[in-house]
């Protein structure tokens, strides 16, 4: 119980993440942090392959993980959607990645349905949230001083057969229901995606990318927060006498410059196209390769930015200004 968080709550803004201890015994306070469920499935640096050096060429010996069961507390709705876009790339396509498997197989997922939006959040606009419908073994929602348990999975409802507790009453399921509400209400941001993908492949000119270049960083910050995000590269560490090779999975981002360099050519040189392109693939592309949006509406991007890049302000500009006349950028809070 002393490693839960209790009594603080987070505020987030563009470029801006804020502690506060308000002293109360809430354990739910902290909405997230930079992290989502990722990490503990698709790893930032998994070994894949040991290769050895054999008298008659190379011998490659997979090097599966086996990871310890692990529990997580807290998950929100926009983390369950991100695990489960995750999960359309890594396990329910052609390719089963079996180290990403071995990983997801092991995770446990105690959500927390929201009864406090962050001003960054907008996942009720994509329709990822407050509340966590699927992919959860347990599902929590708080309500004064009562907790409400739904169980979505086989391995959750035999948590909960073991434990003595009394069966919901209407009213606390009604009042969980309400406070879920008014979270969904209270969000501020919104993403219109009613036009997508269309709209933004026609602004693929629009003078709003020059605008947003020109405050990007190319920090990768937003592609390391994203819980969708799951660009990579593949790295080789051999050893001193040239005898093994490690061939490990490391995460990478569409912003930097390694990333767009194929074939002795950089195809994305700018900021601007590497911008361009992580936005349209978020909220266009992605909707013709996955047949779901690449964006949960966590908000991470927009927090962890180190200038405040607001993806919702930018779709908002790149969508509702004539795209050949010059676009005056907004201010950038939190910087
Ligand atoms: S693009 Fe931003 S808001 Fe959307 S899922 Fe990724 S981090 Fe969250
Ligand atoms: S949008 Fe922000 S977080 Fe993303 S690369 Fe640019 S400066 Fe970094």
């Amino acid at each position: 119980m002393s490693d839960l968080p209790i009594g603080w709550r987070d505020h987030q803004e563009p470029g801006r993440y804020r502690l506060e201890q308000t002293g109360s015994q809430d354990i739910f306070g902290v909405v997230h942090g930079p992290q989502s469920l990722k990490p503990f499935v698709f790893a930032p640096r998994e070994p894949l392959l040991q290769i050895e050096r054999t008298k008659g060429g190379f011998a490659a010996h997979p090097a599966l993980p086996h990871p310890e069961q692990i529990a997580v507390i807290g998950a929100r709705a926009c983390d369950l959607a991100g695990l489960a876009i995750q999960d359309r790339i890594f396990l329910n396509d052609a390719y089963r990645d079996p180290y990403y498997a071995a990983r997801r197989d092991e995770l446990f997922v105690i959500a927390v349905n929201c009864t406090r939006a962050l001003s960054t959040c907008f996942c009720a606009s994509m329709e990822t949230g407050p509340r966590a419908k699927t992919g959860f073994d347990l599902a929590l929602t708080k309500v004064d001083d009562m907790l409400l348990i739904e169980a979505g999975s086989e391995a959750g409802s035999g948590l909960l057969s073991e434990l003595s507790l009394s069966p919901a009453h209407e009213n606390l399921i009604d009042e969980a229901a309400r406070c879920i509400e008014a979270c969904a209400r209270s969000q501020v941001r919104q993403l219109d995606h009613a036009r997508l993908p269309q709209a933004l492949y026609d602004a693929h000119d629009h003078p709003r990318w020059d605008e947003v270049a020109g405050r990007c960083l190319a920090c990768a910050n937003c592609t390391m927060v994203c819980p969708t995000c799951f660009c990579h590269t593949v790295e080789e560490t051999p050893d001193l006498s040239n005898q093994q090779t490690a061939h490990a999975r490391l995460w990478d981002s569409c912003f930097t410059q390694e990333h767009g360099y194929i074939h002795g050519k950089n195809i994305r040189p700018t900021i601007k196209d590497r911008y361009r392109m992580w936005l349209t693939h978020k909220l266009a592309s992605w909707i013709d390769q996955f047949g779901m949006s690449g964006c949960v509406g966590c908000g991470r991007c927009i927090t962890w930015c180190p200038v405040g890049i607001d993806l919702t302000e930018e779709l908002s500009a790149l969508l509702t200004s004539d795209s050949r006349s010059s676009v005056v950028g907004s201010p950038v809070e939190g910087t």
